[in-house]
């Protein structure tokens, strides 16, 4: 169970977590296997990230034997969900459309994945505002450093 809704799971700990979400159940060998294949990792570094990741509440253990079972305490949408808030959580409300065009041009992209895109695009246009208003607190952002200067 999460103690709280702000779990951070790193890079390296992604790593790990879509092997047990893949797997549904998986035991450190088999995480192990995988991501020395994957990313050369010694087993140690492989084992540490385990470790982290059950003390952050992100994995359950069970134990089987003389081996533990890994099972993902959180689900890969809510983890991608958080991950995708966090990153607008950081950043200026006026700054969110150019990060996501940012993002787009840096993405390898399926036609179906365009097609996509521009459906969200067009529905986006029934809705959209004429200005995006700021919301960040004073000093980490430059809309408020300066009152003559417009943020949008
Ligand atoms: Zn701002």
């Amino acid at each position: 169970m999460l103690k709280e809704e702000k779990l951070e799971i790193t890079d390296s700990e992604w790593e790990v977590m879509r092997v047990v979400w893949t797997r549904k159940k998986a035991t450190s060998k088999e995480i192990i296997d995988v991501l020395q294949d994957k990313k050369d990792w010694k087993p140690a570094t492989t084992k540490t990230f385990i470790g982290r990741l059950v003390k952050k509440g992100a994995l359950n253990t069970e134990a089987s034997g003389k081996k533990f079972i890994y099972t993902a305490a959180v689900s890969e949408g809510e983890s991608l969900k958080s991950l995708k808030a966090g990153l607008f959580n950081h950043i200026c409300n006026t700054a969110v459309g150019k990060t996501i065009a940012d993002l787009i041009a840096e993405a390898t992209l399926s036609h179906d994945d365009i097609a996509m895109l521009e459906e969200v695009l067009q529905s986006k246009k029934k809705n959209a505002v004429d200005l995006i208003v700021c919301n960040c607190v004073p000093g980490q952002c430059h809309c408020k450093e300066n009152l003559d200067m417009d943020c949008h």
